[in-house]
């Protein structure tokens, strides 16, 4: 159904006209400016960690729920791929990511041809800028398209108080372009490996002694072997160096989840400080989860079980329509890119991937059935590959060339231990055809996405490989390939 958010704000009789046939067409009324637009991008970011941990318990990210109440949150919302590059370049292009073609390897930039949400909304006249905390967000992968005000790049970027800057800049900007519409991409890099929180928040979670007399917590994660010899061996556990107390890095996680989240509170303060937090649009999303222990992997994201691909959403509308709602219908981050250009009144793509989620933001449509897809890997032997439609999910391997499937059921089995393909044959065979029907089964990046190397010098790989990527070094640099 078409929708008019921005009507939508002026009182019940627009929500009744809303109901009634035809509707208005989507976005700002006549003479009313475009709202400004947050993004804002929490990396590494588990659906389960927003709210409290459990009944009675304190809640790890009270700036977010408050945000939520406000707004409105998405419970079953699914990146498009386990890692931030892809993730976040179907963020900004509506596109999966044999689309849209940033899928690593030597296909790791995101090509010109796209229009990211960034270039739609300076298009349209609005100030952009992004503020990011790690360099796959920078112009070297081709991640700062559409931003007028380039992002710094260069500096500090995993520092302790990245968060710092990022909240400052960010708060800078919408107040030096009050008045005009402005869009922001904030990234909060914190929750990513190596966890490690700045004081108060490293004693917050955890008060033990984290390097007691034990057995070493990396023997114990690479005996778990989810984890590759070659990845271990790049730096990425150094963090753990003396720690015993497997209690320490989920409180640690926990603690730069809660760190992420008083920045958010710093930022919205700022907002509402300089009077535009009422009609902003503000959106919250994550690039991926994280394993912290699940399916042999720890401290990493790498496989799209969905403790790496189910992320938390929400969404402010300006006026704060449909505050407090919460929408359980499954939803993709696909979704943002035409969610966002529909609600600033921005026309939409007919090529994208995703929907729109206005008609679910306001509680007055249904969400059809869909396939929700993620995927990892740019190898055209080595690659992971799942299909979710709800509450099946399909999950596909090549490895070495060899195939493999397991089929789980996400209602009664939502921590994926259990392969029901045995039981459920006809719900394997028929996800499994869907899935292949997705890509060229010769190629996981699909037909006819061309790739590109982005240019990265040794010291950026160095500091990829401590947080747990493998970048081999491309074999001519750069280039159309
Ligand atoms: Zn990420």
């Amino acid at each position: 159904m078409i929708v008019s958010i921005l009507l939508l704000i002026a009182g019940v009789g627009v929500l009744l006209a809303l109901r009634g046939p035809g509707g208005h067409p989507p976005g700002p009324a006549a003479g009313s400016p475009p709202p400004s637009v947050l993004l804002i991008g929490i990396d590494t970011f588990r659906a389960d960690h927003l709210g409290p941990p459990g009944p009675g318990e304190p809640s790890r990210t009270p700036h977010l729920d408050e945000l939520a109440r406000d707004g409105i949150r998405f419970e079953q919302c699914l990146s498009t791929a386990p890692w931030t590059l892809p993730s976040f370049a179907s963020i900004f292009t509506g596109l999966r990511p044999y689309r849209h073609g940033a899928v690593g390897g030597e296909r790791d930039y995101l090509s010109e041809r796209h229009t990211t949400l960034a270039e739609h909304l300076a298009r349209a006249g609005y100030a952009t800028a992004g503020y990011v905390g790690i360099n796959y967000l920078t112009a070297q992968f081709g991640m700062d398209q559409g931003y007028v005000s380039p992002p710094p790049r260069g500096t500090d970027l995993t520092g302790l108080d990245q968060a710092g800057g990022v909240t400052r800049l960010s708060g800078e900007f919408f107040a030096e372009h009050r008045g005009a519409p402005s869009f922001v991409f904030t990234h909060y890099y914190d929750p990513h490996a190596p966890y490690a929180p700045p004081a108060p928040w490293h004693r917050k979670y955890y008060l033990g002694n984290e390097c007691r007399p034990g057995e070493p917590l990396t023997a114990r994660i690479l005996a778990a072997g989810g984890v590759r010899g070659e990845n271990a061996n790049r730096g990425m556990y150094d963090w753990l160096a003396g720690v015993t107390d497997p209690r320490f890095p989920p409180a640690q996680y926990a603690a730069e989840v809660n760190y992420a989240d008083d920045h958010v509170g710093r930022l919205i303060a700022r907002l509402k400080e300089l009077g535009l937090y009422e009609q902003m649009l503000i959106v919250v999303v994550a690039d991926h989860g994280e394993h912290l222990g699940e399916h042999g992997f720890f401290y990493t994201h790498y496989l799209p079980y969905q403790e790496t691909i189910h992320v938390p959403l929400l969404v402010k509308l300006p006026g704060n329509a449909g505050a407090g709602r919460v929408v359980a219908a499954p939803v993709s981050t696909l979704d943002l890119l035409p969610t966002v250009l529909e609600i600033t009144g921005i026309a939409v793509p007919d090529t994208l991937d995703g929907r729109s989620l206005a008609g679910l933001l306001l509680g007055n449509a249904k969400a059809p059935p869909r396939d929700l897809l993620a995927e990892q890997g740019s190898d055209p032997d080595d690659f992971c590959k799942t299909l979710v439609a709800w509450p099946w999910k399909l999950m596909l391997w090549r490895e070495g060339g060899v195939e493999r499937t397991a089929l789980f059921d996400l209602a009664t089995d939502p921590g994926e231990t259990r392969d029901a393909a045995a039981e459920h044959p006809e719900e394997a065979a028929r996800l499994t055809a869907r899935l292949r029907a997705t890509y060229d089964p010769s190629s996981p990046l699909g037909r006819g996405a061309p790739g590109r190397r982005a240019n990265v010098g040794k010291s950026d790989i160095r500091l990829l490989e401590s947080l747990g990527y493998v970048h081999k070094p491309p074999a001519s640099a750069g280039g159309e390939g």
